[in-house]
């Protein structure tokens, strides 16, 4: 991939970016400025607009639990913490302990809480030791965890904010760059979509592309994938599109419906009419609770 390459993408992100910015200032709803699409958003967006919209509604209610996380999604919580100790600090001696000090450290103090009250449902230890994988890694890799994957188009009037799970070599360590995101649960389209998002945004930040960008799976192999121009392309398209959807759903146009894995989870399964059973709920523990 060349520097043109990525020059031009990103000047299609700016052209995207100005129309929603433009689109909003017109109809007088500047106050939708600036326009935030983290990665969960952007993924959301293509899935179902109305669930983006639904849980962007009840993440704004700080006061009415609204924030409150799923067992799946606690669980993976817990398992990127894992990793984290893993790769940046050493072995998990005490699962739960070490758990809730790295939240308390991080200031999440909800996400504590809710581990707290499902210790007995999160099977901690199981995700430690598969987290162990990660032990021992070489240093000459430069591991990163959880490092700021944000661009901020149109002057910063829109941003797209991401955290990248794992990062590995680079211009610092005279290896290939690599990003791998940490996944509990099945392989599944939105998992890719969320690692070739990462791979966008990652060519921006360093104004090159990863080689590569890959999914670990507990347990499994890492699944990776080269970042070809075509990757960064498509999701480039994915990230202008979501922008624009988001613009007009700010501006007033009705979300669209679109049925599928995320109605299980979704804040308006019980009142929306398109809901349907997800046909693959991310079980891979057999607990039935999608991430
Ligand atoms: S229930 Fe399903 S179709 Fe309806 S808003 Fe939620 S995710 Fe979309």
């Amino acid at each position: 991939m060349s520097a043109s390459d990525l020059a031009l993408i990103r000047g299609d992100l700016e052209a995207a970016a100005r129309r929603g910015v433009e689109l909003l200032e017109g109809h007088g709803d500047s106050a939708a400025l600036p326009l935030r699409l983290p990665k969960g958003r952007v993924v959301a967006l293509g899935a179902c607009e109305r669930h983006a919209v639904a849980v962007a509604r009840e993440s704004a209610r700080v006061d009415t639990g609204g924030d409150e996380l799923s067992l799946r999604m606690l669980a993976g919580r817990a398992l990127d913490v894992f990793v984290e100790l893993e790769v940046s600090e050493g072995p998990v001696a005490d699962p739960l302990e070490d758990l809730l000090s790295w939240l308390d450290a991080g200031g999440e103090f909800a996400v504590r809480d809710q581990v707290i009250a499902a210790e007995h449902d999160l099977h901690l230890g199981p995700l430690a030791s598969a987290a162990r994988a990660w032990s021992g890694l070489d240093p000459l890799w430069w591991p990163r965890t959880q490092a700021s994957a944000a661009v901020h188009l149109a002057g910063g009037a829109v941003r797209c904010d991401g955290r990248t799970d794992v990062e590995l070599g680079g211009r610092c360590s005279a290896r290939p760059s690599v990003v791998v995101e940490v996944k509990l649960g099945r392989p599944h389209q939105v998992h890719l979509d969320e690692v070739t998002h990462y791979a966008l945004l990652v060519a921006l930040r360093d104004g090159f592309a990863p080689a590569a960008v890959a999914r670990w799976y507990p347990g499994g192999a890492l699944a990776d994938m080269a970042v070809t121009v075509d990757v960064l392309h498509s999701a480039a398209l994915r990230l202008a599109d979501a922008i624009g959807a988001w613009a007009e759903l700010h501006a007033g146009r009705p979300p669209i419906e679109r049925p599928g894995a995320p109605c299980s989870w979704c804040p308006d399964a019980g009142e929306c009419p398109s809901f349907e059973p997800a046909r693959d709920p991310f079980d891979p523990f057999g607990d039935g609770d999608p991430r």
